[in-house]
């Protein structure tokens, strides 16, 4: 069976106050028993606070990008080895707000999906397609285009240590989610397509929704045949709400 996985992404929010009370609440509401994998993936400047409160939790810590560089002149970024040594063990790679905003090409997002195998780092691959482009009838060429990039620079052993994340980019922060058939539409495409790189891989491989997942939706969408749980941006933010959705992985499998 496939390990399942709710994953927040703070993004750029939080304090040092809001953060601690976010962690006290999951935390004490976590049920430990579960054997679907949770983790957070907080901003860099409390990733160290955050791992202090979390250790001896099964919460997991995670960076939300790394740099694609193994050291040097690049002011303001992180390498993968900065996020393992402040704890971490997964890191988002190609998130669309990186694609978009900081102008992340396949190409980067490649190298830092590889800088973080290479730090033995889990790399949680976001792939998705715009409005426009769903509407444009190439969703699956956008998101197989996204996949190759990876995909021809990795073994399938390499591979299977990471996670994928689709998420519509029309559905992220918006309130419109995909629906549950539309999401497992695209996650079987992308299980196809690893299956032609190896069977074995595809079978193995975590592929997670994200886009506007809440509490009140996460059963539905994560009892989908190729879905495995969720990349969830805003309802992390709150302990109850995120708990709720981590909560909805015992329909799966
Ligand atoms: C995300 O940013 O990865 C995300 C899925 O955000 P939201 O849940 O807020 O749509």
């Amino acid at each position: 069976m496939r390990k399942q996985w709710v994953l927040g992404n703070w993004k750029m929010n939080g304090s040092r106050e809001s953060n601690s009370h976010l962690i006290s609440g999951l935390l004490a509401g976590l049920n430990a028993e579960s054997s679907s994998g949770i983790g957070v993936c907080v901003p860099s400047v409390y990733l160290i606070e955050v791992g202090d409160k979390l250790a001896g939790s099964t919460v997991a810590l995670g960076a939300q990008t790394i740099s694609e560089h193994d050291e040097g002149a690049y002011t303001g970024e992180i390498s993968a080895k900065m996020a393992v040594d402040c704890g971490c063990s997964l890191v988002l790679v190609g998130h669309s707000e990186r694609r978009s905003l900081y102008g992340e090409t396949s190409e980067i997002v490649a190298k830092k999906f590889k800088q973080a195998l290479s730090n033995e780092l889990t790399p949680v691959l976001c792939v998705g397609e715009t409005l426009e482009q769903r509407e444009s009838g190439i969703t699956n060429e956008v998101i197989g285009e996204q996949l190759d990039a990876v995909i021809e620079c990795c073994n399938s052993d390499e591979l299977g240590r990471s996670i994928i994340a689709y998420e519509p980019v029309w559905a992220i922060g918006t309130g419109k989610t995909a629906s549950a058939e539309q999401a497992q539409e695209v996650h079987a495409f992308i299980r196809n397509k690893l299956a032609q790189k190896s069977n074995a891989l595809a079978e193995k491989i975590s592929i997670l929704y994200g886009g506007s997942v809440k509490a009140d939706n996460a059963k539905e969408i994560f009892s989908m045949s190729d879905i495995d749980g969720g990349l969830v941006g805003g309802a992390s933010l709150g302990a109850e709400s995120f708990l709720a959705i981590y909560n909805s992985t015992d329909v799966i499998g």
